[in-house]
């Protein structure tokens, strides 16, 4: 592959549980269980996806924690087996399924761990993407915060500079903006987006059904998100072949594969899948699609950024996260609110 994401990032201490085995329900198990979803989100006003590694896997890119996952080979000393670059990776019958969801109208927001690009090479419209922890094909300028998305994957990770330049030309057309273009890619410890941090909270507390795939949902704060959706009388379904950090939060909890879940699942509701034609960019929800060429929508704010992309074990946030045993809702500790209140931009993107 072109650049190992993996490799490219700083060492660090601990990357979560790994390795954990994989369990699948039997045959009649799931069947109920996937019905169960089914209905569930033929019923639900507001879904939201959360999607982590586990729905790239049959892409051919590998997971961090699962089995052959990479952080689970790194504590072997063994590396990771890529048998595709990130340009020739076909989006899974995951991401194709969610994009058949989206254009049903069931799918009202999707908020994304995966660095692959997949989401938005599937033709997924961007504003309705929160990517958290980045993109290997998008680029943003550190001025004007325009996105730039690549054919090919930047190459440069740790949101350092690309060795680009924003060319948006300012309002007069007089000159150009050129702005640092930075990789969007977090390291570890790196703040989040703030904008797709914002929108994925936000749709998360709007949610009814939180459906989340192919995640251990370990790192922080995106994989808490999904119970700001429980928190507010909404229900979680996690479908992952390993245990999940959550999972005694969930309604329903689907040991199987996300693709043979998701199949059925698209069946049972009466959609079809649809076809992958090579890399497409939808920026809008309601405009057209364009073909994967250095696609620069129109995202004018400039990049700020908070939280970070962790395992944090600092208690307080901790329990401000968490649900109590019996299932109601501790309360939040100042520090929390204050940052969720700070959120002007997206309250009036939101409308
Ligand atoms: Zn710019």
């Amino acid at each position: 592959m072109s650049v190992n994401y993996a490799a490219g990032l700083s060492p660090y201490a601990d990357k979560g549980v790994c390795g954990l085995p994989e369990t699948f329900d039997s045959a009649e198990e799931a069947k109920v269980k996937v019905e169960t979803l089914a209905q569930l989100i033929k019923e639900s006003q507001f879904l939201v996806v959360h999607s982590g590694a586990g729905i790239s896997t049959s892409a051919g890119i590998p997971d961090f924690r699962g089995p052959k996952g990479v952080w689970t080979l790194e504590e072997k000393g063994e590396s990771p087996r890529f048998d595709i670059t990130f340009e020739d990776a076909r989006p899974s019958l995951t991401h194709m399924a969610l994009l058949g969801l989206q254009r049903a109208g069931y799918l009202k927001y999707l908020i994304s761990q995966n660095v692959d690009g997949l989401h938005v090479r599937s033709g997924f419209p961007r504003d309705l993407l929160s990517e958290l922890h980045g993109n290997m094909f998008v680029e943003d300028c550190e001025k004007c915060g325009r996105q730039y998305v690549r054919e090919k994957v930047i190459g440069v990770m740790g949101l350092k500079p690309t060795g680009r330049y924003c060319d948006v030309v300012r309002s007069r057309g007089l000159r150009a903006c050129r702005g640092k273009l930075i990789s969007t890619i977090l390291d570890w410890e790196d703040a989040l987006p703030d904008v797709d941090l914002n929108k994925a909270e936000n749709a998360s507390r709007r949610a009814d059904l939180a459906l989340t795939l192919g995640t251990s949902l370990q790192i922080k704060p995106s994989g808490d998100l999904p119970l700001l959706t429980k928190r507010k009388g909404g229900k979680m379904v996690i479908v992952n072949l390993q245990p999940t950090k959550h999972d005694k939060h969930a309604h329903i909890r689907i040991n199987g594969y996300v693709d043979e879940v998701m199949k059925q699942v698209m069946e049972l509701l009466g959609l079809d899948i649809p076809k992958w034609e090579g890399p497409t960019v939808c920026e809008s929800s309601t405009g057209a699609s364009e073909a994967a060429q250095d696609v620069k929508p129109p995202r004018a704010l400039p990049a700020k950024r908070r939280g970070k992309k962790n395992l944090v074990k600092d208690e307080r946030k901790r329990e401000a996260a968490q649900l109590t045993d019996n299932g109601s809702v501790k309360e939040e500790t100042p520090s929390v609110k204050r940052e969720r209140e700070e959120s002007p931009v997206v309250k009036n993107e939101e409308k």
